[in-house]
């Protein structure tokens, strides 16, 4: 088998390369470790800066999104039971973030790529990458019972972070920059239509809480439980009383209730590969870098990164210009760091701490009130939020 890029990975960095190459005329085949049924169904981000919709617009694969999605002009910031409205589209000369869940973009590009004719090999299993210092790498996996082998040009490892191709670059080559936090996200989706407008995002003393939505009729709700938490020891309706806990408010505000018909516990790190190219081999999406979900950037900087990747492949294949594919990791760690930055920061300012006599929680209500006060602050968070156009 041979092809020009061979892509490890069917998430939305993998497939959303495929597709921009694909519309450069450069070939490509993804190969994915698990079932096209278990990635269409994966609950995962659900919120599009207006970069990455102005990216899916513009590639032709917005047709569904621009169909279902729900357009926010802002967001809600919870604390001492009164929320607070960060204006977004005013804060940020009329940009807007879009709800649409990361799973119905894998199903959209899934389709347009097969649709197109596009290879995407699902449950590729045993993947090996060979060769990746020469100018013609090579990949092995295992498919159909049988073992393959996939010459190519360039590997681009979009396999996520837990992916493998990162483990092919040698000791030494890359630096990995980490933070571990001491606290998860148990997140739900509910049957239950959303009981507000926008996202709200909360700072209670009893830990962090999040409501959010997919749609008019399903709600996405996140409490902030210690880091390793058995998920048996939540059943439906404690996870609902913490809410109604959390997310309370003096004005007489009710949250909707309904069937839970997904619950997971995601545990939260930043950690960033420095750098994210190695020979022939580079990296994109999760697979080079994480972000606590708190941001909303994970599922953003990974299309950001393709955006990149697929602009310096087609200026190697067009114009056999090797510059951009030598600048792919600088560029792309600018957006990156202050994304890992933003991250840790709405982290920090949101979730409960050690904070054995209050100082941190003094700290992070009195940052709270600044955001809600100052128009400097909020437009600090909001141009963030909605993601930067230059970095
Ligand atoms: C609970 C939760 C909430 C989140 N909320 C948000 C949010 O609101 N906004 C946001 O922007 N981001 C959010 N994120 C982050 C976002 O989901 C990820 O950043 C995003 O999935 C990254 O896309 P990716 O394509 O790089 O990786 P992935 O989506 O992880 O895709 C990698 C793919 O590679 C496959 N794979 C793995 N190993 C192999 C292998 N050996 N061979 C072949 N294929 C392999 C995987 O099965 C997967 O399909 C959230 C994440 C979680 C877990």
């Amino acid at each position: 088998m041979r092809t020009q890029v061979a892509i490890i990975g069917a998430g939305p960095a993998g497939l959303t390369l495929s597709h921009l190459l694909y519309l450069q005329g450069i070939e490509s085949v993804v190969l994915e470790l698990r079932s096209r049924e278990y990635i269409e169904h994966r609950v995962r981000a659900g919120v599009l800066e207006q970069g990455t919709v102005d990216l899916f617009r513009s590639a032709g694969v917005a047709d569904r999104l621009d169909r279902e999605c729900l357009v926010h002009h802002g967001i809600e910031l919870l604390f001492e039971r009164r929320r607070h409205r960060i204006p977004l589209t005013e804060l940020t000369g009329g940009r807007a973030i879009t709800i649409y869940g990361q799973q119905e973009v894998v199903k959209d590009l899934i389709r347009h790529r097969l649709e197109a004719g596009g290879q995407i090999l699902f449950e590729a299993t045993e993947t090996t990458l060979l060769d990746l210092h020469t100018s013609s790498p090579r990949v092995r996996f295992r498919h159909g019972g049988e073992i393959h082998e996939l010459q190519c040009d360039f590997v681009a490892g979009c396999d996520g972070g837990h992916g493998v191709s990162r483990t092919f670059i040698p000791p030494g080559a890359v630096s990995v920059y980490e933070k571990l936090y001491p606290f998860a996200w148990l997140g739900i989706l509910a049957e239950a239509p959303p009981a507000t407008d926008e996202i709200v995002y909360a700072n209670h003393e009893r830990g962090f809480a999040l409501h959010s939505m997919r749609s008019p009729r399903l709600s996405r709700l996140y409490i902030q439980v210690p880091r390793d938490e058995p998920l048996e020891r939540w059943p439906d309706d404690r996870i609902w009383e913490e809410l109604r806990l959390r997310l309370g408010t003096d004005d007489g505000w009710t949250l909707n209730e309904g069937p839970i018909i997904e619950k997971s516990i995601t545990a939260m790190r930043s950690l960033v590969t420095e750098p994210m190219q190695y020979g022939r081999l580079f990296l994109a999406g999760d697979a080079a870098h994480i972000v606590p979900p708190t941001g909303a950037k994970g599922l953003n900087l990974a299309v950001a990164d393709v955006r990149v990747l697929a602009e310096a492949l087609t200026a190697w294949y067009r114009e056999g210009r090797d510059d951009l594919l030598a600048a792919y990791s600088t560029t792309c760690l600018r957006r990156i760091w202050r994304a890992e930055h933003f991250s840790w920061w709405m982290t920090w300012m949101l979730h409960r701490h050690e904070d054995e006599d209050g100082f941190l929680q003094r700290l992070q209500i009195s940052q709270l009130r600044y955001v809600c006060t100052s128009r400097v602050a909020a437009a600090s968070l909001a141009e963030n939020y909605v993601g930067l156009e230059t970095v």
